[in-house]
């Protein structure tokens, strides 16, 4: 597979197939800086996701038959990137295509002005350590796209985890929640169809919601670590919603349950999809309207209440293993609840 049998094609090395303007890079993990852009890592691919025209089965594969169309390889779950130059890792026209051989079928993420965009799944190819060696780029591999999104032009990043979200949600519904029976994709991917003639139950790509929360008391805000965190690492705390219950009164229970902390004033944030796997995170203010905490050992390790100025002043890099004290990573929403808090939001 590493002979020339593709060419390799990155967005930023191909002009400007996206429609919105260049984004700066993310802050990244040096250190403590602030969060600059409006929105939220992974929440901007810039694709105009054509959901008229998707229900076109004839539309569909003339993009898919397009030599102009682009395919974005999903390996195991695993990005196809150059981690030194953090690029997304593109396939083009007939290569791409030959590559979607497995039993997922190409998945239409949306189109610019001239390019439609795939997601293909080629976890059936073997590889290596790094994955199969699709194209010849020294240091081309397939990585857990976490490792390297927050240094990736955020367009990138945003269209790389949105194929991952919609590949591992059709490797998990591939049989009918109903009935049992094999399903098959539709619409461009966008939905999945019981092949029972009796059932025929759609299925659509699935979010869990999950609230992520910022809790404030005056000049200080709580920040947890839980055990599966690295080494001193501090974030918000975070909990899936259950059924029957809004996002307010999530956000309340898993602060009681996690923090032993009664809040008021839950106010909305913003979103981002994390498709880490299957979740779109909903991000919250909140107050604390108690100082004494009451940890749940289960979910974290330690949790404290951290004063602004002692962030900005400790605050160590994410990259350093040896930091008593660091934040989330720069691609987080939970670092852009606390970095917008640090510099005066809430
Ligand atoms: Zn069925």
């Amino acid at each position: 597979m590493s002979r020339r049998i593709g060419r390799l094609w990155t967005i930023a090395a191909c002009g400007p197939p996206c429609q919105f303007p260049a984004m700066p890079h993310a802050p990244g993990s040096a250190g403590f800086r602030l969060s600059r852009s409006d929105a939220n890592f992974y929440a901007e691919s810039g694709l105009d996701r054509v959901s008229d025209k998707r229900k076109d089965a004839a539309w569909v594969a003339a993009r898919l038959a397009d030599p102009a169309s682009r395919f974005v390889p999903v390996w195991r779950s695993r990005s196809y990137v150059d981690p030194q130059e953090a690029q997304a890792i593109l396939l083009a026209g007939e290569f791409g295509r030959a590559m979607a051989t497995g039993e997922i079928e190409p998945v239409l993420l949306g189109v610019t002005s001239a390019v439609a965009y795939f997601a293909i799944d080629i976890s059936h190819i073997e590889g290596g350590e790094n994955g199969p060696a699709l194209v010849e780029a020294a240091g081309a591999a397939f990585l857990d796209l976490r490792l390297v999104g927050s240094r990736m032009a955020r367009h990138e990043g945003s269209l790389l985890a949105y194929a991952r979200g919609m590949l591992t949600w059709h490797r998990r519904h591939r049989f009918c929640g109903q009935c049992g029976s094999p399903t098959k994709s539709d619409e461009g991917g966008h939905v999945r169809v019981c092949t029972d003639p009796g059932c025929r139950l759609q299925q659509f790509p699935r979010t869990d919601p999950a609230v992520i929360m910022l809790v404030t008391r005056g000049d200080a805000c709580l920040l947890g670590s839980n055990p599966r965190f690295p080494p001193g690492m501090y974030s918000t705390l975070a909990g899936f919603v259950e059924p029957g219950e809004t996002l307010e009164a999530a956000v309340a229970r898993e602060v009681f349950e996690e923090a032993g902390v009664s809040v008021s004033n839950v106010r909305y944030h913003s979103s981002q999809p994390w498709p880490f796997p299957t979740s779109l995170m909903l991000g919250f203010y909140a107050e604390g309207e108690t100082e004494t905490l009451a940890l749940n050992s289960e979910e974290l390790r330690d949790a404290q209440w951290f004063r602004r100025d002692w962030i900005r002043a400790n605050a160590g890099d994410f990259a350093d293993a040896t930091a008593p004290f660091r934040l989330p990573r720069g691609d987080s929403i939970a670092r852009r609840l606390i970095d917008d808090w640090l510099a005066g939001a809430a």
